[in-house]
C-alpha cells in the first residue's frame, strides 16, 4: 500500500502500526531471551505401532515456558522465530535437546525408541545445516536410524533440486525423513517419487474426518496408498479415538500419534509411560 501512495507517505505516523511493530518487536526480543535463559524446553508425543500397541518413538516438539510458569503455545513462537530466524537457534537447541533425550532412553533400557525433530525451511536453507546435524548426532553418539527428521510438505515444496541433495545426504548418513502435515500442501507427486522420505505423517486434518458415519475418509485412505506404492511408512497424526485408531489399522496404517494414546509430555513422564507399556 505505501509503496503506491510514494516515499512521503512512507513516512507518515500510524499509531496503529507502530503499536503492530512494537508489539512484535518486544516479543521477539523475549524470544531472544528466552532462549539464552533456558526457556525453550521440549515435551515427546509417543508413536505407537498400531498392530502391538507399543510405542515405537516420539516426536520432539518445542516449549516456551516463562519464569512464572506462562506457557507461549508453538503456533504463536513457531511462525515469529520463522520470521525474525530465531528458528535456527531454537532448532540448535530442541536438537541437542533431542539427542539427549535419546541418550537418557539408551541409558534407561530402551535403546530402540526413536526421536523425531521438526525442521523449519529456513535451518533447511543454512549452508551448513546437514554437517551440523550429522556433527552433532555424532557427538552423543546416537544411531542415526534413532533420530528422525521432520519436513512439513510445503517446506519440502520448490527448489526440488537442493532440497533432494540435502535430504539425500542425510537420509545416506541414515536418518530416516519424514513429511510432515501431508496432504495440506501441493507437493508434486513426481517430486515426492523422488524424495528420500521414509514415512508420510498424515495430517490431523484428514484424521479428524475419520468417524462412523461421515464416509469423509477418502483423503486418509488416498495417502496410505500413496505411501504404500512409494514404499513409505505411514503415521496418523492427530488421532483422538479409539474409532480412528481401528479404521486405520483396518486400512493398513500402521503408526500413530495423537492424545487418544498420549499428549505431549515432558522426558521423565515419557520415560514412565515406556516403563508401563514395555513392561
Ligand atoms: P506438528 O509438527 O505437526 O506437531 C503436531 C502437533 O499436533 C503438536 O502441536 C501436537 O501437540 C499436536 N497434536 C498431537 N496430537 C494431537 C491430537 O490428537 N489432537 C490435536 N488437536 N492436536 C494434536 P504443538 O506442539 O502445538 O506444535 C505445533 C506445531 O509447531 C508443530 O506441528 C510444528 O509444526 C511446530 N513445532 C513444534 N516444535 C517445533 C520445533 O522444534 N521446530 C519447528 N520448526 N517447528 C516446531
Ligand atoms: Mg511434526
Ligand atoms: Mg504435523
Ligand atoms: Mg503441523
Amino acid at each position: 500500500r505505501a509503496q503506491s501512495r510514494g516515499a512521503i507517505e512512507i513516512l507518515a505516523y500510524e499509531p496503529e502500526l507502530e503499536a503492530e511493530t512494537s508489539q512484535r518487536f518486544t516479543r521477539s526480543r523475549d524470544l531472544y531471551r528466552a532462549l539464552h535463559g533456558n526457556e525453550i524446553s521440549i515435551e515427546l508425543q509417543a508413536q505407537v505401532d498400531l498392530r502391538s500397541g507399543r510405542i515405537i518413538g516420539a516426536e520432539a516438539l518445542a516449549r516456551w515456558t516463562r519464569p512464572d510458569g506462562t506457557r507461549i503455545p508453538p503456533g504463536e513462537f513457531i511462525p515469529m522465530a520463522e520470521a525474525n530466524g530465531l528458528i535456527v537457534p531454537i532448532g540448535r537447541q530442541v536438537l541437542h535437546l533431542a539427542c539427549q533425550a535419546l541418550e537418557r532412553l539408551r541409558a534407561g533400557g530402551f535403546p530402540d525408541i526413536s526421536v523425531a525433530v521438526n525442521v523449519s525451511p529456513l535451518q533447511l536453507g543454512q549452508r551448513n545445516f546437514m554437517q551440523e546435524f550429522i556433527a552433532t548426532a555424532r557427538d552423543y553418539r546416537i544411531s542415526p536410524e534413532l533420530l528422525e527428521v521432520e519436513i512439513t510438505e510445503t517446506a519440502a515444496m520448490g527448489d526440488y533440486e537442493a532440497k533432494g541433495q540435502l535430504l539425500r545426504g542425510l537420509r545416506d548418513a541414515g536418518f530416516p525423513i519424514a513429511i510432515d502435515d501431508f496432504g495440506t500442501g501441493y507437493s508434486s507427486l513426481a517430486h515426492l517419487r523422488s524424495m528420500p522420505a521414509t514415512t508420510l505423517k498424515i495430517d490431523r486434518h484428514f484424521v479428524s474426518e475419520i468417524s462412523a458415519n461421515s464416509g469423509e475418509h477418502m483423503i486418509a485412505d488416498m495417502i496410505i496408498g500413496l505411501g504404500r506404492g512409494l514404499d513409505m511408512q505411514v503415521l496418523a497424526e492427530g488421532v483422538e479415538s479409539q474409532e480412528q485408531a481401528q479404521w486405520l489399522l483396518e486400512h493398513s496404517c500402521m503408526q500413530a500419534q495423537g492424545y487418544f494414546f498420549a499428549r505431549p509430555e515432558p522426558l521423565d513422564a515419557f520415560i514412565q509411560r515406556l516403563s508401563i507399556v514395555h513392561a
